[in-house]
């Protein structure tokens, strides 16, 4: 029997997935050659790489004069790449938690930074709503999920500025106005593929304004023109991808994943409320619908490595909490079966009946 795989990233893929790239490791589309071992130049796999591209822009339903690639580096490499790309003089940040102030970091290399909004006072456990924005800015850069504390948007957000947004680790988990976007990212390795790839969308229009040189490799106008072969990509992550988008397209695209990723969520937010033993760190409002994140209520803190020891014995695998916020998070990507999320439930029902 499979695992009830919680882990954060890298993270649970569909079967679907997992067989497909299975059988490509051993034979590739016909060609009797592995997908490890193949050109990325071969026709095979470049209609892996169109079909993947043709389907990042179906799912997310992209305009015209936005060009999606596939990148290696993982998103941290795009905290520096968009700045180097996008910020002239100015731009605006959400200070949200770990991975929006390594973001921050980087972007302070290429211009002013005005950090708009913090959470931190909080321990990150809220999204900031009350701040303005400089009129003379670049961008605004969010973080739309926060993996590590449970925090998300629900909804694209609805500011006066070009936005950019890392979207790690809630990518095609609802839909998205991409017109709003400069910029999105995404690291593949929670709700796309294995580790290795980063899925970035750009508008093409907002390139090519910085007066500062680019290295070639860093400037996404190389990337863009080269459909993501400038030089080898990541072939099996993204063979891997392409499985993914294949099956998400399968289910219903993203309106029906949203559904099934709130209905997810909403059974086990309901648990965490009903369970003397624990209750929710994010505000409620906040809360996301990919990373569910709570700690066991003060009397019963002794109870926490039991829990998880308890929750393993019962193929629960991942979910501890990120060490500054403790506790338990489990996170219920798109790839996640609802039967996973109620065998999670079960087992907190059951140790709390022990207690
Ligand atoms: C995991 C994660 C990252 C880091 O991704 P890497 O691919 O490891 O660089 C960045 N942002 C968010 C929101 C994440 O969840």
């Amino acid at each position: 029997m499979k695992k009830h795989n919680f882990y954060a990233g890298p993270s649970i893929l569909s079967e679907y997935t997992i067989n497909n790239a299975a059988d490509a490791v051993l034979n590739f589309a016909g060609t009797e050659l592995s997908i490890l071992e193949v050109s990325h130049r071969s026709k095979e796999f470049v209609a892996v790489m169109d079909e993947a591209r043709a389907l990042v822009k179906e799912l997310l339903n992209i305009p015209a004069g936005y060009e999606v690639l596939f990148l290696g580096g993982g998103a941290s490499m795009q905290f520096c790449m968009a700045p180097y790309n996008f910020l002239k003089t100015k731009a605006a940040y959400l200070d949200t938690g770990v991975w929006a102030s390594k973001a921050i970091v980087e972007a302070k290399l290429f211009g002013e930074v005005v950090v708009v909004g913090s959470s931190k006072d909080k321990n990150y456990n809220y999204i900031p709503k009350d701040y303005t924005l400089p009129s003379d800015i670049d961008y605004f850069h969010i973080t739309t999920n926060n993996t590590i504390y449970g925090t998300g948007y629900q909804k694209d957000l609805d500011v006066d500025a070009r936005l950019i947004a890392d979207m790690s680790s809630d990518i095609f988990s609802r839909p998205i106005d991409v017109s709003k976007y400069d910029l999105i990212y995404a690291g593949a390795q929670k709700n796309l593929a294995p580790a290795g790839v980063t899925l970035v969308i750009v508008r093409t229009e907002a390139l090519g304004k910085v007066d500062r040189a680019i290295p070639t490799i860093l400037n996404y106008a190389t990337h863009s023109k080269k459909e993501s072969m400038f030089n080898t990509p990541p072939v099996f992550p993204i063979y891997a991808a392409l499985q993914t988008l294949r099956y998400y397209k399968s289910l219903g695209g993203v309106e029906a994943l949203e559904k099934i990723n709130r209905d997810k969520a909403a059974i086990l937010y309901q648990e965490i409320e009903r369970n003397k033993l624990f209750h929710g760190t994010a505000a409620t409002e906040d809360r996301s619908i990919m990373n569910v994140c709570f700690v066991m209520n003060e009397e019963y803190s002794a109870l926490e490595a039991e829990f998880i020891t308890y929750a393993t014995a019962r193929g629960i695998i991942g979910i501890k909490g990120y060490r500054t916020v403790g506790g338990f998070r489990a996170s219920i990507y798109n790839a996640m079966p609802k039967s996973s999320v109620e065998a999670l439930i079960e087992a907190m029902q059951a140790f709390e009946n022990e207690h």
